[in-house]
């Protein structure tokens, strides 16, 4: 088999399997070694404690797999989100148009499996590595290399063909295959992402405070959301899509009407473990947990200002088992019309007995009107 031969059949293969526009990068140092190293000593990972791991593997392939010599990175496309629902009088919550479904870590996952079975078949003896999200690959910068797509203002990868509704993957090999050209930057003078962002999180264009970023706060972040950013997370209890979605390279795509993407906001909060296993077990929200996703759905609850919210949000500050929902509830509470009126200020009479510092000290700032 020529050479030229076994580099179609290989991206051939993947294509067969899911993964679309697959191209190949020789591999070396990522040119933004500079700029990764700062973003990390600038403290921006936040808890994303796995972005501090293989730091050097991230910016020298070479460092972790001395054998590689190419890597091939694929686009793998998801659906759009679905059409808009009025969620702040329908009290639901919006889930990213990316995670709902059997987790993509482990659907990906399998198909890299299944296209590392085949280049074994076509190029036995090929020593392979592969990734999702999560790896010691740079993904962003090896689809640019490799022309997959390129870095929108978002820092998100986005092409010509399919926008940037999608994931990425990639596979290491120790083949020569020859490489194709680097992605073009197509953004121009666009700042559609940039002015879709409702926390400011994407700074100057292409570089993101993650810290300020929904898809972070709502997702890795661990703990209390700071309170002047709360306001601005809307309903999102899992991800965020208001950067992609004006982006003109996604034409205004929307997907199917899935009302799993917009849970009910009391289903959130009422939910113990078994009810969130059932309901979230196989899917990506799992990595966040039910505790930060009824976290979440709190602080939708006290955005979207409704009445109806009172008894729910009433019913997490005396009861939810968690001290950071009940906290974020008296939060809520606090910002609805009139503080929830009687029975608002009921609750958070409550909570000023509530065995956890946090709580109380919410509940206090909420009857004092700063919530
Ligand atoms: S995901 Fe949301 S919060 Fe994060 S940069 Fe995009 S619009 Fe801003
Ligand atoms: S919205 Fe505009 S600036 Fe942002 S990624 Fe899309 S094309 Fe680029």
């Amino acid at each position: 088999m020529t050479v030229h031969e076994r580099r179609r059949r290989i991206l051939e293969a993947g294509i067969g399997l899911g993964f679309t526009r697959p191209r190949v990068a020789r591999v070396g140092p990522v040119d933004r070694r500079e700029f990764y190293e700062r973003w990390i000593a600038e403290g921006r990972a936040g808890d994303m404690r796995f972005l501090l791991h293989h730091r050097r593997a991230r910016v020298d392939p070479h460092t972790r797999y001395p054998w590689a010599r190419s890597l091939v990175s694929a686009f793998v496309p998801h659906e759009p989100p679905p059409p808009p629902i009025d969620w702040r009088r329908e009290m639901r919550g919006r889930i990213a148009a990316y995670a709902y479904g059997p987790d993509y870590h482990d659907v990906i996952a399998r198909g890299l499996d299944a296209w590392r079975d085949e280049i074994a078949r076509i190029a036995p003896g090929c020593r392979t590595a592969v990734f999702v999200d999560t790896g010691a690959v740079f993904e962003h910068e090896w689809a640019a290399r490799a022309g997959v797509g390129w870095t929108g203002r978002h820092t998100l990868t986005l092409n010509e063909e399919r926008g940037s509704w999608g994931f990425l993957a990639e596979v290491l090999l120790d083949l020569e295959i020859e490489p194709d050209d680097a992605a073009i930057d197509r953004c121009g003078t666009c700042d559609r992402c940039v002015a879709a962002c409702p926390t400011a999180a994407i700074e100057d264009g292409y570089r993101l405070d993650p810290r300020r970023c929904i898809s972070y706060l709502t997702i890795e972040h661990k703990g209390s959301i700071d309170p002047p950013l709360r306001p601005l997370l809307g309903a999102w209890v899992f991800g965020c899509d208001l950067c992609q979605e004006p982006c003109p390279w996604n034409g205004g795509e929307r997907g199917r009407d899935r009302t799993e993407l917009s849970p009910r906001l009391a289903d959130l909060l009422a939910m113990d473990d078994d009810a969130f296993d059932r309901a979230y077990g196989t899917t990506a929200l799992r990595r966040s947990g039910r505790i930060r996703v009824a976290r979440n759905a709190a602080v939708a609850l006290g955005n979207g200002g409704q009445p109806g919210a009172v008894p729910i949000l009433a019913a997490a500050i005396v009861s939810h088992d968690a001290p950071l929902v009940r906290a974020h509830a008296a939060w809520a509470m606090g910002t609805l019309p009139d503080g929830g009126g009687p029975g608002g200020r009921r609750a958070l009479d409550a909570a000023l007995r509530d065995p956890d510092e946090a709580v109380r000290a919410e509940s206090t700032a909420a009857l004092a009107g700063g919530g």
